[in-house]
């Protein structure tokens, strides 16, 4: 091919001047970075061999070699895993991973240049932090099955060339020309050093090697040399595999970093094994905090498998339910056959298990996390929202799920959420139900006049304000023999037997009172709601906007009109507050006035949840004539 000279992509660039401008002081990373990258070239290829044994008829002998020219002033990492043809090196290193470009913009403009190494982790752009410390950087690499090699290079002033190029062997070299001040990784000490620091677990080993040997090198030192070199820098215990009690301070971290290309410590650490039907072993992280990927349906990376340390894949659904799709790590397991396709796993019935003991073990975790109010607040507002959809998906963990989920509440402050079990050990004398109101925000939701009467009865209120509440209000059904009962739905009552008896003789005889007034109010209406009657849920306010109990619930509608079908405005009831002066005195109007005032008690119903008013230059109007009076 002829040299061909590309220009970055317009994300490529702005990050790239950030890189080179970053005052990051733990510029070394960049070297925990190039490595995973051919750790997992590494990985990559031998799951390719597993079904195309031509791939590596060159009998590789894995491995990861870390070569300085002091002279020269390069680093460079090889590796002998797959290789890159030329499609590859421009549709990896000459763009960011598309699904991630957008957001990736978008949190550099949010975020700045000082979040910059946590912004290059977590949109898997790890490779350019090589130029973080090198000026120019030259990539060459030859793809398993193929024989052409070729180079891409890049001084990072804009753009990068491809062209052809020779390589002994498959794999890929990454070499750094170093910047004249950072010559410290020329040193085989610091160069070690780092390997352990943040690379002791790789599995195949990562060795030392010197370029410019002087001529006239003495015979011993040649020999003290070549025994160093020939040591790997690394110890390359599977870390999973060790027992907690071997593993030093900080190992555990470093491993999920480079697992999952995360900038920041894990917020837990969960290594357990699996006896008895299946035997393996696993290393579970919970990250602290949610990327965005966590809301991408196409998120692929959940726990990696390995058979015999033979890294097998990643699928997001293999291993993990989706609502514990944040958990990342590793499985080994020994009972797997190497020779598996993905396909077959999906079935599996040691694979079915694996996933059983799995989401048991994080459940109970969280279990015990729990008794830690402040860590557990900390995970619940990162992962909450995800969690709550196990309740919906998996029917046989629903009952220990729902323990785990809190909300915030009528009674409590502001941002402040509590579990099921509190809700119902603060349950009011005579309280049967678990209730709950609907809103967009918890503000909204709690001062919100279908909840006055729940009050009054001291009976508290679950704030479900949260988009996937309402979803879940299809599923959480009941709660230690308790229903969920929405507040601000159907008939409601509240109190003791004797307390909801005389409410309903005095709603009963108040009915009859008001039945002209009713009559009138819902004539005057219209087709905005379906009925009028007399609330029993009020206290302070005169009037509220409540569903029929079998209405589609909004989401329902919402999704039904999605798919195109043509679903009807559900019309709720307007209920009334029959001990409230202003209903007293609405019922005491004639003709404009009580048109008026009816359309404006309507539009106070819709204003006190939160919705809009259906007409809002009406309702000035009318309240502007009220101001007047
Ligand atoms: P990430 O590794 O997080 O995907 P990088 O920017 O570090 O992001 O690398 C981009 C892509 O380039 C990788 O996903 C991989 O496909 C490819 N790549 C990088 N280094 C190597 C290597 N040594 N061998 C083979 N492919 C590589």
């Amino acid at each position: 091919m002829e040299t061909k000279t590309n220009q970055f992509k317009a994300e490529i660039a702005e990050m790239l001047d950030l890189v080179v401008n970053s005052l990051y002081s733990k510029k070394e990373i960049f070297l925990r970075e190039l490595i995973s990258n051919a750790s997992d070239a590494i990985d990559r290829a031998k799951f390719l061999a597993l079904t195309d044994k031509t791939l590596i008829s060159d009998n590789p002998e894995w491995k990861i070699e870390i070569a300085v020219d002091k002279a020269a002033g390069t680093l460079m990492i090889s590796d002998n895993g797959t290789g890159m043809d030329a499609a590859d090196l421009e549709q990896n290193l000459g763009t960011i991973a598309s699904s991630g470009t957008k957001a990736f913009r978008k949190a550099l403009k949010e975020k700045g240049g000082e979040n910059l190494p946590e912004l290059i982790g977590q949109f898997g752009v790890g490779f350019y932090a090589a130029f973080m410390v090198a000026d120019r950087v030259r990539v060459v690499s030859k793809k398993r099955g193929s024989d052409a090699a070729f180079q891409w290079e890049s001084d990072m002033t804009g753009g990068y060339t491809l062209a052809d190029s020779v390589r002994d062997g498959y794999g890929t070299s990454v070499m750094l020309h170093l910047r004249a001040d950072q010559s410290e990784y020329l040193d085989r000490w610091r160069i070690s050093e780092l390997v352990k620091k943040y690379s002791d677990f790789i599995s195949c080993p990562i060795t030392f090697r010197q370029i410019d040997v002087p001529a006239d090198e003495k015979e011993e030192d040649k020999k003290r040399r070549e025994e160093q070199e020939a040591k790997p820098l690394n110890t390359m215990v599977a870390l999973w595999k060790r027992s907690k009690k071997d593993v030093k301070e900080g190992e555990y971290a470093e491993f999920y970093k480079h697992l999952t290309h995360d900038w920041e410590d894990p917020f837990e650490a969960i290594p357990f094994s699996g006896e008895g039907q299946v035997e393996f072993k696993a290393l579970l992280f919970i990250p602290k905090k949610a990327t965005m990927e966590l809301y991408m349906p196409q998120q692929k990376r959940g726990l990696s498998l390995y058979v015999r340390n033979v890294f097998i894949g990643d699928d997001i659904e293999m291993l993990l339910p989706g609502y514990l799709r944040f958990v990342r790590g590793v499985v080994d397991s020994s009972d797997l056959p190497l020779n598996v396709s993905r396909e077959m796993l999906q079935d599996d019935a040691i694979i079915a298990k694996i996933k059983s003991a799995v989401t048991s073990k994080i459940l109970s975790t969280l279990e015990t996390l729990k008794k830690d109010s402040d860590r557990y607040n900390e995970f619940w507002n990162s992962f909450g929202t995800v969690l709550k959809e196990g309740v919906h998906t998996d029917y046989a963990n629903a009952d220990r799920i729902k323990k785990l989920l809190k909300w915030p509440t009528a009674r409590g402050d502001a941002g402040k959420s509590i579990f099921l079990e509190d809700y119902v050990k603060d349950m009011a004398n005579g309280q049967a139900d678990i209730y709950y109101h609907l809103a967009e925000r918890e503000d909204d939701a709690r001062k919100a006049p279908q909840l006055e009467a729940a009050r009054k009865h001291g009976c508290d209120v679950l704030l479900f304000c949260d988009p996937v509440d309402e979803y879940l209000t299809e599923s959480l059904r009941e709660f230690d023999g308790k229903k969920f009962v929405d507040v601000a739905r159907g008939d409601v009552s509240f109190g003791t037997d004797a307390e909801r008896d005389a409410e309903k003789k005095a709603n009963e005889k108040a009915a009859e009172e008001l039945k002209g007034f009713l009559e009138s109010v819902k004539k005057e209406l219209g087709e905005s709601v379906s009925d009028v009657r007399v609330s029993t849920r009020l206290a302070d306010s005169p009037c509220c906007l409540v569903a029929k109990e079998n209405a589609l619930p909004p989401s329902m509608v919402r999704m039904m009109r999605a798919m195109k079908n043509d679903v009807p405005e559900e019309k709720r009831i307007l209920e009334v507050n029959a001990q409230h002066p202003l209903v007293k005195k609405i019922a005491a109007l004639e003709g404009a006035e009580f048109a008026d005032s009816v359309a404006l008690l309507y539009d106070a119903a819709l204003i006190a949840e939160g919705s809009p008013v259906a007409d809002g230059a009406r309702f000035t109007k009318l309240l502007a004539q009220l101001m007047m009076k």
